[in-house]
This record gives structure tokens, sequence and C-alpha cells, in this order.
């Protein structure tokens, strides 16, 4: 089973897919816990960018992302999947939608060139206040987010997965207290996994 974490900062991801992790795992579940953009070449390349974007283009930027999926996929992914391991993935393709699409390239695009990567069994898109996301960030990252180009993007960000339209996605109050998303991401999930061994 493929179960991807999606959606804005500071919603909360990192830290309900860690809680998710631990109850699957306490029940006998063998998790596979993995992130986009990975810790492999090219997702080192990707992080980065952030921090010094100069002389990357868009479009070099995209096929980054794709470049690191492909590794993600052969090297992680796939070999879990046919392991019938359960992969809990923080952010994966509707996160390169939503980010770079929010940049200006074409979102149908975008998810047109991940097509070879395999479609999740549940995206789970975490949603809260823009506000509400980068208050969390400041607070515990120390990170200065609440300047307007930030809120901004993030809104452009946030309309995209808004307006995400697939069959696999489920919505989840994030701005709920932390144990009432874990409860309502973990009736999302157990549904999905045969009875553990
Ligand atoms: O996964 P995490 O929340 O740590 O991502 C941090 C940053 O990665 C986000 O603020 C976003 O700017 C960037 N990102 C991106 N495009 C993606 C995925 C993440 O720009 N496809």
């Amino acid at each position: 089973r493929l179960i991807v974490f999606e959606g804005i900062d500071g919603t909360g991801k990192s830290t309900q897919l860690r809680l998710v992790a631990d109850v699957l795992r306490q029940r006998g579940y063998p998790v596979v816990a993995t992130r986009e953009p990975t810790d492999g070449p090219y997702g080192r390349r990707i992080r980065g960018l952030y921090a010094n974007r100069e002389g990357c283009s868009r479009e070099e930027e995209l096929q980054l992302f794709i470049a690191d999926r492909r590794d993600h996929v052969d090297t992680v992914l796939q070999p879990a999947l046919d392991a019938g391991r359960i992969i809990l993935c923080d952010r994966y393709y509707l996160s390169t939608a939503a980010y770079q699409g929010a940049n200006g390239m074409d979102v149908d695009t975008i998810l047109a060139r991940n097509r070879f990567a395999p479609v999740p069994d549940l995206a789970i898109l975490f949603e809260a206040p823009i506000a509400l996301g980068i208050e969390r960030i400041t607070a515990s990252r120390g990170e200065h987010l609440n300047d307007f180009e930030k809120v901004e993007g993030l809104t452009r960000v946030a309309r995209i997965f808004a307006a995400l339209d697939l069959p696999y996605i489920r919505r989840i109050n994030a701005a709920q207290p932390i144990d009432t998303v874990r409860d309502t991401i973990l009736a999302l999930v157990l549904p999905l996994l045969p009875p553990p061994s």
C-alpha cells in the first residue's frame, strides 16, 4: 500500500506521519516511512535550491523533482510495494503539482509527467488556514516565513491543492488537535490494510 501525506507547509504532515507509523508498527505492520524530496543526490540538490535558486529555471527545477521521484520509485517505493510493505510518504507528486504549479508550470502537464510513478492508494490532504501553518513553522523551527511573498506563494499552492480532484484524495482538517488528526488518519488508513501477520 502507498499512502502519501500532502498539503502546505506547517500543517503537521511530518509529525502525523511519525505518529501513524508508530501506531501501525505497534500493531505489527511492516511500515516504510519515507519522504520527498529524498535524501538522495537529486533530493539534496533540490534542498540546496531552497537556500539559493539562482541560475535554476522552473523547468530545470521540475526536472530535478522528477529525477528525484524516479530514483525514489526505483530504489524505495516499488521494492517496498513488491514486498507488501505499507509505505507512508511525506509529499509526493501532488506536492509537485501544487508547488511547481504555483510557480507557473501547468498543473496538468506536471501530473502527466508523473505518470511513471505508482498511483497512491490514499493521498491524505492536510488542510489548515495558511496563517496557522506559518505560525507553526515560525514557532517550531524559528524560521521567518511571515513575509508577504511567502503568504502569497502558499495561497497559490493551497488553491491548487484545493482544486485537485482525484478519487484517491481524502481531505482532513489539520487545524484540529494532534490526537484527533492522528485518529482521523488511522480511520482512513486501517480499512486499507490486511490483518497484521
Ligand atoms: O516537506 P517540507 O514541508 O519540509 O517542504 C519544505 C519546502 O519544500 C516547502 O516550503 C516548499 O517550498 C518546498 N517544496 C517545493 N516543491 C515541492 C515540494 C516542496 O517547493 N514539490
